[in-house]
């Protein structure tokens, strides 16, 4: 069967702008329990000649600030539970905060394949120095792409399928 691809990251980050620019129209949401934040929302995604099951975690994400980290556990933990390539989705304009930093530690320490992805550069000449920060995480090279754009996006599926 097709490989499952999740993506997780915080709110805001562009999860769900990255999901609909690879998805196109063939989107299905997965409801959980009314008012937790499992919901999932999945895409059958076709890119060159490579077919996959996209999952964003993310779904209904929380406001406040202390549901954030827990929430973004909870995507993490499904993501390690049910997919063989994880793309962290991390933002350059944001750029780094704690949040980043303990999902990190537990994508790391769950030994699934991790894509560090990382969004809204808009610009490659000018921002790319920003993205090099995203090296502290320790799990591996940032990949640029901006979302928005539609940038980068061919290279990150490439980093994405070598673990297929
Ligand atoms: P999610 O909460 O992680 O699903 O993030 P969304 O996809 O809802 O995006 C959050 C905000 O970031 C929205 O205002 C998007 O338009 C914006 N955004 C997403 N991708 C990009 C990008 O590549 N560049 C810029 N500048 N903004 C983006
Ligand atoms: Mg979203």
């Amino acid at each position: 069967s097709r490989p499952i691809v999740a993506i997780v990251g915080r709110p805001n980050v562009g999860k769900s702008t990255l999901f609909n620019a690879l998805a196109g129209q063939q989107i299905s949401i997965v409801k959980d329990t009314p008012g937790v934040t499992r919901d999932r929302i999945y895409a059958d995604v076709t890119w060159l000649d490579m077919q996959f099951t996209l999952i964003d975690t993310g779904g209904i994400e929380p406001e406040s600030s202390d549901l954030i980290l827990s929430s973004m556990r909870q995507q993490a933990q499904m993501a390690i539970d049910t997919a063989d390539v994880i793309m962290f989705i991390t933002d350059v304009r944001q750029g780094l905060v704690d949040a980043d930093f303990k999902v990190a530690d537990m994508l790391r320490r769950s030994h699934k394949p991790v894509i560090l992805v990382v969004n809204k550069v808009d610009n490659f000449e000018k921002l790319m120095p920003d993205v090099y920060e995203f090296y502290n995480l320790g799990i591996g090279d940032p990949v640029p792409v901006s979302a928005a754009s539609r940038l980068g996006l061919g290279d990150m599926l490439d980093e994405v399928a070598k673990y297929f």
